[in-house]
């Protein structure tokens, strides 16, 4: 029999409703949104960015695993990882009785015909869903539209004989997933994290080079079987879709220049094509945050996100050149008016630092969060900057 795969919910939508308003709605985020964006509490005023949080990918992911939850309450629901890159949510998710086959303990190979599987909405790879059809899971498949989105221009580039060059994350679940895709069918794929990976493939496709050396440093980040100087010929570009836009439009540009380069201008139609990938949610939020940053003078950023959520991570760097910033996982990383606990932009692991706080006078501070930060985790935080900035005022 074949699995049975739940792709548009479980129609326990409304059921699920008054759970999800609870766990992550904010009255108050919903108030300052009338309010032009504005908080003001005592010498505070936030500035929040007209575009933050929940995108429509993770509302919809979220919104399928409680169904999925309510739908099968008698059979082991799981999670192929976190849903989405955001501890407070897994953390409920968890609380739910919703497990993790990341977790310490767990094993794919263990699932059974009983086990409910739910996919993130980053989506997973070809061989992990066949290996979870093949072992008669029932699956929950909330990978995001516009995901899907990548992985049909992939693949078309692999119908049409162009290797894929994926701006994103090799390690990133939503890259491999992709990656994946575009290896089915005999494909082949380079995924560059950056400029400077993307400028040691062009100069490759440009004067050739040394295919070991090549092999070896993107040992991770190819296709099985990847021939630098077969594989370079035709190219076509897309990217993880929480990546940096204007970073990736840039890498397009300079495959498509090392193409020319090589090629001539005869050859670029039947040799280059590039599609944007990046998705609207993630482009609005950082268009948001860009304007904020133009229109407002700020003391300082917060941006809220775990600190392992590619898009919030994005938001952080844009800020960062513009502004003190503070990329915080919980409201909790504002441990007080002198101490906060961050993630510096560009860095790997958080520290505390300190004095991040103007001790007197008003305060300015824009506030953005990333794509799976619920709102209700926002008010936390708007909260804790009014208590901190006015501890020790009267009235
Ligand atoms: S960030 Fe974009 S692609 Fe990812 S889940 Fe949200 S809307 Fe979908």
């Amino acid at each position: 029999m074949p699995p049975l795969i739940f792709r548009k919910g479980l129609d326990l939508k409304q059921e699920v409703a008054g759970t999800l308003a609870d766990s992550y709605h904010s009255e108050l985020i919903a108030a300052i949104k009338d309010n032009d964006y504005q908080y003001h509490a005592g010498r505070l005023t936030v500035h929040l960015a007209t575009e933050f949080g929940f995108c429509y990918g993770v509302d919809r992911a979220v919104d399928y695993a409680y169904q999925a939850r309510k739908r099968f309450p008698d059979r082991p629901v799981v999670l192929t990882g976190e849903i989405i890159h955001n501890p407070h949510v897994n953390a409920q998710l968890r609380a739910q009785g919703i497990r993790f086959l990341s977790d310490p303990g767990e094993s794919i190979d263990a699932l059974t015909p009983n086990d409910v599987v739910i996919l993130p909405a980053f989506g997973i790879t070809i061989e992990l869903l066949h290996q979870l059809e093949t072992q008669g899971c029932t699956l929950v498949d909330t990978t995001c539209g516009s995901v899907l989105n990548v992985w049909k221009n992939v693949r078309r580039y692999t119908a049409d004989g162009f290797t894929s060059i994926i701006h994103g994350k090799f390690w990133h679940e939503e890259t491999r997933a992709t990656a994946s895709q575009a290896a089915s069918g005999g494909g082949h794929y380079l995924v560059v994290l950056d400029h400077a990976e993307a400028d040691a493939a062009c100069e490759y496709i440009r004067y050739g080079g040394d295919a070991h050396a090549f092999l070896a440093r993107f040992e991770r980040a190819v296709s099985p079987g990847f021939d630098p100087d077969r594989d370079l010929r035709r190219l076509g570009c897309a990217n993880q879709t929480t990546m940096l836009s204007s970073e990736s439009l840039a890498i397009a540009e300079m495959f498509r220049e090392a193409v020319r380069t090589r090629y001539g201008d005869a050859e670029l139609e039947g040799r280059f094509r590039s599609f944007d990938t990046i998705c609207s949610a993630t482009q609005d939020r950082q268009d948001a945050v860009a304007a904020l940053l133009s229109q407002r003078a700020l003391d300082l950023m917060i941006v809220i996100g775990g600190y392992n959520s590619s898009n919030t991570c994005n938001l952080a760097r844009i800020c960062q050149p513009r502004v003190a910033t503070f990329h915080i996982a919980e409201p909790a990383g504002l441990m007080s008016s002198f101490e906060i606990r961050h993630k510096p932009v560009g860095e790997k692991g958080e520290r505390v630092s300190t004095g991040w706080l103007p001790v007197s006078g008003p305060v300015s501070i824009g506030l953005t969060s990333g794509a799976s930060t619920p709102d209700n985790l926002v008010e936390s935080v708007i909260r804790r900057l009014g208590a901190f900035a006015n501890l020790g005022e009267s009235g």
